[in-house]
């Protein structure tokens, strides 16, 4: 047996490998193959979208979705703090503001009844990022968006499968997005996409996808845009792993209930949040937090556990404490005590779908050699 324990293995042993022989035996290899259009269509009625938009990976989706929504310039859109550069990225290289929230401390999902004090007059739209396993508590946000006139941009990227009071993630936002990396609930390899039920609204996705050709006079432009496609190669991937989202989804909650009992016993240790009214937990990954009294930190932690040939990976670092966006002049004066204090505390361990139960002993006998 392997002694060593890999943070993420995806699970590739349905019909992924009859599509990609499919692509290379027919020969269609490019964005205009075949997969892309049957991907983009199982995907949407999957989360129950009128359209879905491949794109080459999930941070591209984000630009090209913030985009496709045309908000003011310079106006503001808010976001929580917690979460990965794509968001704030896709904000920024819009001509956008950011305005960070603090998470909350249980479930590390934007702290919602911080919101309206998050919104001013320069408010345009809420990007909303679920986190680690469960979704934000979203009929709030959606109630104080409709009342401000904000759209709504949902990152599913980390709760493919997952559903809020049943209803799909990815449902959600004026635009949705998606990741497809290998440690995503669905993967491609590299790959994203964008959700809409707008028709307009796609249609401007699908444009800003493809550099902005336009369909009457092909290399004249009106719009500058980027080549965010994605291949036929990916979307062959894509399709087979959505027919078994289901016992994808089942395998994730099973991993995440033994890690709940194989660590309970440990005080230190906080432990993600099993359920809420709203969802039980997907555990995108199995995120946990030392407590204050714990003599060291998340490096440390995950120094020891490498030691012992277990992977982890550290939390999200916070947007309003992101060398890069405070030097461009965002976040200034910021301050999110929560998410600073997990981003020290927190990090993950291996929850990929191929993880055995024999990993997850060896990691919890790793764990309990930390304290
Ligand atoms: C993974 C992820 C992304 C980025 O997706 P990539 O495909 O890696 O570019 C965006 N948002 C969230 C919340 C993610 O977890």
């Amino acid at each position: 047996m392997k002694r060593s324990v890999p943070v993420n293995e995806p699970l590739l042993d349905g019909n992924e490998q009859r599509y990609i022989s499919e692509c290379i035996e027919t020969g269609w290899i490019s964005s205009e193959g075949p997969f892309v259009e049957r991907f983009e269509q199982a995907m949407a009625a999957r989360l129950t979208r009128r359209h879905g938009i491949a794109i080459c990976n999930g941070s591209a989706a984000l630009e090209v979705a913030v985009r496709a929504l045309q908000l003011e310039p310079a106006s503001e859109v808010i976001m929580p703090t917690f979460t990965i550069i794509s968001c704030a990225g896709a904000i920024v290289r819009a001509g956008l503001v950011p305005v960070a929230v603090d998470c909350d401390p249980l479930t590390w999902n934007m702290d919602v009844s911080q919101l309206a004090a998050a919104i001013g007059p320069r408010t345009s739209a809420i990007m909303v990022v679920h986190i680690y396993g469960l979704p934000c508590d979203l009929d709030p946000i959606l109630r104080l968006a409709k009342d401000h006139g904000l759209r709504v941009i949902e990152d599913a990227a980390e709760m493919i499968g997952q559903t809020y009071r049943d209803r799909p993630c990815g449902s959600f936002g004026d635009v949705s997005v998606l990741s497809f990396y290998p440690n995503k609930l669905v993967t491609t390899g590299e790959g994203g996409m964008v959700l809409a039920d707008d028709d307009m609204l796609a249609e401007r996705c699908r444009s800003l996808r493809n550099l902005c050709f336009k369909p009457e006079r092909r290399f004249v432009h009106d719009e500058l845009s980027s080549n965010y496609r994605m291949g036929n190669l990916q979307a062959a991937l894509g399709l087979a792993q959505v027919e078994r989202l289901d016992t994808f989804i089942e395998r994730k909650r099973a991993i995440g209930r033994r890690y709940q009992e194989l660590l309970s016993d440990l005080p230190s240790l906080q432990l993600p949040v099993a359920r809420t009214d709203f969802a039980e937990s997907i555990y995108w990954v199995f995120g946990v937090v030392l407590d204050d009294a714990t003599p060291f930190n998340a490096v440390e932690a995950q120094k020891r556990l490498a030691e012992r040939g277990i992977g982890t990976r550290p939390f999200f670092w916070p947007m309003h404490e992101q060398p890069v966006l405070l030097e461009m002049g965002f976040f200034a004066g910021t301050k999110c005590p929560h998410a600073e204090r997990i981003a020290r505390r927190g990090f993950y361990v291996p929850s990929g779908l191929a993880l055995t139960e024999e990993q997850q002993e060896l990691v919890s006998a790793a764990m309990h050699g930390l304290f």
